[in-house]
């Protein structure tokens, strides 16, 4: 198949060029976002590979089908980018890569639990200024304290893994309970138990219209004063300047996350010689409580090579018209 592959760095490229050393498919690789603008690169191209922040909206997909476009590889897990009922009425066949590491998302959301707590980000540039002191870098112990992972599925489990191992108590919160984090120790509750009963809560739920802006304000009024709340799973589950005001009363002591609602006008560009025009991404990098990655929890070796791998085989059967086990459905 001839496919145009959006949004492309060069680690993607690498990867790509890698697992499909046959070369039954052919990349063209544009660093480019889909959006209209771009559409019209499509042209003469049966697949395109897109990523998160790719816009596959009616307008775009209406677009790109034009250009004879039938198939659309995702290379990442979330699907919450595309217009689901428009590929189904237009048969445009779209397929994603439902797992590639949960563990590389996990241990993120554990780096950033852990840089969080014990300052890292603050100690590091103190010991480079020569100064040793260790006022403001107090943490708490993990040991004994309660974690709230709400979505138990491949990451959530990972983490509670990795939450056990430090010895902390797992609540959940899930709409279908996990039988591996019962056998760890954890007990599922109701989302307000979870929120009020935790010290840190783990975002790894998808975003539906159910979660989107699932940490809200009135879920923030019933937290325990300084909770740390980590998201690294997407960015509308929680609604930012509820966050802030949470940030700024209190309520919430640490802010760590790797994703952001309004991240396609950001992420994975490089923006230091401008000015960001958004205040409320600005005003949360200003605060000293919240560390901030750019989508980058999925960003190991291993995950890249099964992201490659995966979308390979998800193209060659939407090539040869095969059941494809990871096709996403309205
Ligand atoms: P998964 O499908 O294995 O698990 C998701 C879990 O969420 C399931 O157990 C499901 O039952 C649960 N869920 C669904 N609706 C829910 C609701 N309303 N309330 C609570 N739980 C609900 O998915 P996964 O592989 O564990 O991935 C989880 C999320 O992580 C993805 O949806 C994606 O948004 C995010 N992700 C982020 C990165 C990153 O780099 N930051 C990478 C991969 C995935």
């Amino acid at each position: 198949m001839n496919v145009a592959v959006f949004s492309a760095r060069p680690y993607d490229e690498f990867s790509f060029n890698e697992a499909n050393q046959s070369g039954e498919h052919t990349f063209t690789y544009f660093e480019a976002r889909l959006s209209l603008k771009t559409a019209n690169l499509c042209e003469g191209y049966d697949a395109v590979c897109v990523f998160i922040n790719d816009d596959l909206g009616a307008a775009v997909l209406e677009a790109i089908a034009s250009f004879g476009v039938r198939f659309i590889a995702l290379r990442c897990a979330g699907f919450n980018q595309v217009d689901l009922e428009y590929t189904a009425a237009h048969g445009i066949k779209v397929a994603r890569v439902p797992a590639y590491s949960p563990y590389a998302v996990a241990e993120h959301a554990a780096a950033l639990i852990l840089a969080l707590n014990r300052k890292i980000y603050r100690a590091y540039n103190r010991v480079r200024d020569d100064n040793f002191m260790l006022n403001g870098l107090l943490g708490f112990d993990l040991h004994g304290q309660t974690v709230g992972v709400i979505g138990t599925g491949k990451i959530g489990e990972c983490f509670a893994r990795i939450m056990a191992g430090f010895g902390c108590r797992l609540l959940g919160y899930d709409v279908q309970e996990n039988t591996a984090c019962k056998e760890l120790g954890m007990q599922y509750v109701s989302l307000e138990e979870l929120f009020s009963s935790s010290k840190v809560i783990s975002l790894h739920c998808p975003l539906l219209p159910q979660t989107h802006h699932l940490i809200n304000e009135e879920a923030i009024a019933s937290f325990q004063p300084g909770t740390m709340l980590i998201n690294t799973s997407r960015g509308g589950l929680i609604d930012t300047p509820a966050v802030i005001q949470g940030i700024k009363s209190g309520q919430i002591g640490y802010l760590g996350i790797d994703v952001y609602e309004q991240e396609a006008d950001l992420f994975f560009n490089d923006h230091s010689d401008s000015i960001i025009q958004d205040d409320t991404f600005q005003l949360l990098q200003s605060f000293p409580n919240v560390v901030i990655t750019a989508h980058q929890a999925f960003f190991t070796r291993e995950a890249l090579g099964n992201i490659a791998k995966t979308t390979l085989e998800n193209l060659d059967d939407m090539a040869m018209g095969r059941p494809c086990k990871n096709e996403v459905k309205a």
